[in-house]
């Protein structure tokens, strides 16, 4: 097995060569066609995770064992089964859905493997898929994507299912209502996408830079607004019902300026989805939320139901693709350098 992986945090990718492993039990072994660049990845190579007030997580200190092999959003080939993995069937390919959980505590056993305390995310605590091949746990984490083209599969396992899974959250407002998208970068502007499909509020979208705020309003955003513009705030909020705001708002950067800006947007009884990793400190009072009946709420990724009830939508063909690019495995450490140069438009996918 080939994988580029990380074998000194914060440094570039190196190749890694292993024998393939044998799946045992309920695992199945896929050879991997293609894996979207995300950019939570950028954070795990770099180690370290600003949790706000100046307070950090080092991977290096939380028991993460090196070499690690990134990569998340994977779509490949069944190539070998254990013996109890029953319905993977060989030479079929699939999108692998790869938020896992422990498989044994009760969350894991009623479907929400997000609130595993003992979570072995592909690309995150277990392999991941910058790799030639990939170890599936169980057969039930593989996900049909017919008729849809398979680097753009790929990318709704991490990109398109955390948006989606955002959209849901907000999936109460009626079609009076407003929800604002701060932040159209990938995943904010897959969201203005897919809300089509997943929400029945009008969506408008928040960003500070001139082109994402174009590039929202050809994906369908109602409206747009520049966040650093002071008088934004209030238009945004001459355009909903008596001027109330906001029924919900999605931070997709997830920074105190964006947070901020999310708060102000809501009406009375609004709700705030934190999705973002930018990191820092909550910069609103705590009486905000008991004098408005605001709720705040994290979303992260999503689940597996989720990514069966997105894929349905998208073979639908009731959501727009992303722009997709490809790129080989092999110069995988250029696309990360321009990842963080903010270079890279809709998503890259890897392709050993
Ligand atoms: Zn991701
Ligand atoms: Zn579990």
């Amino acid at each position: 097995m080939h994988s580029m992986a990380i074998v000194e945090w914060g440094k570039a990718l190196q190749p890694v060569d292993t024998p393939n492993p044998a799946p045992k039990g309920t695992e199945v072994l896929v050879r991997v066609t293609g894996c979207g660049v995300c950019h939570s990845d950028i954070h795990i190579q770099d180690g370290v995770i600003d949790m706000g007030g100046g307070r950090k997580v080092e991977y290096a200190k939380i028991g993460f064992p090196l070499p690690h092999t990134l990569g998340h959003e994977i779509v490949g080939e069944v190539v070998a089964a254990g013996p109890d993995a029953a319905g993977a069937k060989i030479g079929q390919r699939y999108v692998v859905f790869p938020w896992i959980g422990c498989g044994k505590c009760e969350f894991c056993q009623r479907g929400d493997e997000l609130l595993c305390a003992n979570g072995r995310a592909l690309g995150v605590r277990a392999p991941g898929g910058y790799a030639d091949h990939v170890l599936v746990p169980h057969p039930k984490y593989l996900v049909d994507f017919t008729g849809v083209p398979e680097t753009l599969a790929a990318t709704y396992a991490c990109s398109g299912l955390t948006a989606f899974s955002a959209l849901k959250k907000l999936a109460h407002l009626g079609p009076e209502e407003t929800i604002v998208i701060i932040g159209a970068g990938g995943v904010g502007l897959s969201a203005v996408m897919i809300a089509p499909a997943a929400v029945k509020a009008r969506v408008v979208v928040a960003d500070i830079s001139d082109r994402k705020r174009d590039a929202a309003l050809k994906a369908g955003a109602g409206a747009v607004y520049d966040n650093s513009d002071k008088d934004a705030l209030k238009a945004l909020r001459a355009a909903t019902p008596f001027g109330a705001g906001a029924g919900g708002a999605i931070d997709f950067v997830g920074a105190p300026g964006t947070a901020q800006f999310g708060v102000n947007a809501l009406r009375r009884g609004g709700t705030l989805v934190e999705v973002g990793l930018a990191g820092g400190e909550t910069p609103f009072g705590i009486l905000t939320f008991m004098q408005r009946m605001l709720t705040i709420t994290g979303s992260y990724v999503g689940s597996l139901e989720e990514l069966k009830e997105l894929m349905g939508l998208v073979k639908a063909g009731k959501v727009p693709a992303i722009p997709v690019a490809t790129k080989p495995l092999a110069q995988v450490n250029d696309v990360l350098a321009d990842m963080r140069a903010g270079k890279i438009d809709g998503r890259v996918v890897l392709t050993p």
